[in-house]
């Protein structure tokens, strides 16, 4: 399947739409999902155009798979996780909703189940506040 420039994620990293950064190098940047499944859920995109796993560079595959390492080390701590769940959804029939490679990563806690996926928005200032203080910790 091609790559479509008009998804959401493109239309972000051309400064189009905004997005709740937290993360930016030459390859790669990290934004919160507006919908979390849980609090400071982040998703890491490759700047390439990819479609999913079955087209990406695999260089721009490690630079993503690097930056969620580093998003659930900051998540530990500014979100007080136990654990963190990595997903990451490829066509439609893998659950895919917005047709750039994203990888989900989500902090945990104990006996907290996710929220399902779409059902809850978050309140613009909440996202901007947790960005801030992930951004901070990503710093450091
Ligand atoms: P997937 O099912 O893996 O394609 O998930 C797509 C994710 O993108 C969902 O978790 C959505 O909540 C999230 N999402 C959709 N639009 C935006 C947006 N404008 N900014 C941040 N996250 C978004």
């Amino acid at each position: 399947m091609a790559y479509d420039p008009g998804n959401i994620f493109a239309k972000i990293l051309r400064g189009e739409i905004p997005a709740h950064k937290v993360y930016e190098d030459e390859r790669v940047i990290a934004f919160l999902d507006i919908m979390p499944r849980a609090a400071g859920h982040a998703l890491v995109i490759p700047k390439a155009p990819a479609r999913n796993l079955l087209d990406v560079e695999a260089a721009d595959l490690a630079a993503v798979m690097a930056v969620a390492q580093r998003i659930a080390r900051a998540q530990m701590k500014v979100f007080a996780a136990e654990g963190i769940t990595l997903s990451q959804h490829n066509e439609k029939a893998g659950g895919q909703e917005v047709f750039h490679l994203h990888v989900h990563v989500i902090p945990r806690h104990i006996g907290v189940e996710l929220r399902a996926p779409l059902s809850y928005k978050e309140a613009p200032e909440v996202l901007t506040e947790q960005a801030a203080r992930l951004k901070t910790a990503l710093m450091g």
